[in-house]
């Protein structure tokens, strides 16, 4: 579960103040499909990287997965976000001189726990899932960019995240590879994953139980 109370983000730039967040309220609950829609700088991706630990609000609470990861120390901070959190980014972020499996299993080290063994067959089994098995041996530079994407999800997946945040991760895609990171993203929430999406394709809407609106850091619908 995800619960939000009152929480706004300013960012500070010499004189000016940005509210990239205004006091938003919300609660998503285990296992639940949410998309987030709304315009360029309306804080999308500022509400995902609040939620996935890795920016502290200026205001409000929240508690993701019943950790407030700002309310506990760096290591552990580094352990939540390792073990409760899979995040998608929109420009993949895999690592151009690993391969395919190489770079699903880099989270592996990020902090202990599983046997080496042990990742590599849910590694292999998720490039499996998202149909990129035969592309293991392969480096980022040689994928296409909706099969980047998927070996983004797949690694976002390695350890098993109780929450899945992916921003815009169809964003450069045509339709027919947006369309299979949807059906990706789809799977991983009938695999119990709670899924927060921010998108402006339809891809997810036959997927989602929610869709929320956000307009100058602020829920409008
Ligand atoms: P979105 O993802 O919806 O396009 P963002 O969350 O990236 O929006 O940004 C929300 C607002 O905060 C925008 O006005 C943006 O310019 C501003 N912003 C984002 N990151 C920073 C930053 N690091 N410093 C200052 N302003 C920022
Ligand atoms: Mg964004």
């Amino acid at each position: 579960m995800i619960v939000l109370q009152k929480v706004s983000k300013h960012y500070k730039k010499s004189l000016s103040k940005v509210m990239a967040l205004d006091d938003i309220d919300l609660t998503v609950k285990n296992n639940e499909f949410v998309v987030i829609r709304g315009p360029s700088g309306s804080g999308k991706t500022t509400l995902l990287l609040t939620i996935g630990g890795m920016l502290q609000p200026t205001k409000g609470r929240l508690t993701v997965a019943g950790i407030d990861p700002y309310h506990i120390g760096s290591k552990s901070r580094l352990a939540f976000r390792a073990e409760k959190i899979g995040f998608v980014f929109q420009l993949f972020h895999l690592i151009p001189y690993l391969t395919v499996l190489e770079n699903v299993l880099q989270p592996a080290g990020a902090v202990g726990g599983g046997s080496q063994e042990a990742f590599k067959t849910r590694a292999k089994h998720l490039l499996e899932q998202v149909k990129l098995d035969v592309r293991s041996d392969h480096f980022p530079a040689e994928l296409s960019a909706g099969e980047k994407q998927r070996a983004a999800i797949a690694r976002a997946m390695l350890r098993k995240p109780e929450i899945l945040l992916a921003d815009e991760p169809t964003g450069n895609l045509d339709p027919e590879n947006a369309a299979g990171i949807a059906r990706s993203l789809a799977e991983v929430h009938r695999d119990g994953c709670t899924v927060v999406v921010v998108t402006h394709g339809r891809d997810c809407d036959p997927y989602t139980g929610r869709i929320i609106h956000l307009k100058s850091g602020r829920i409008c619908a």
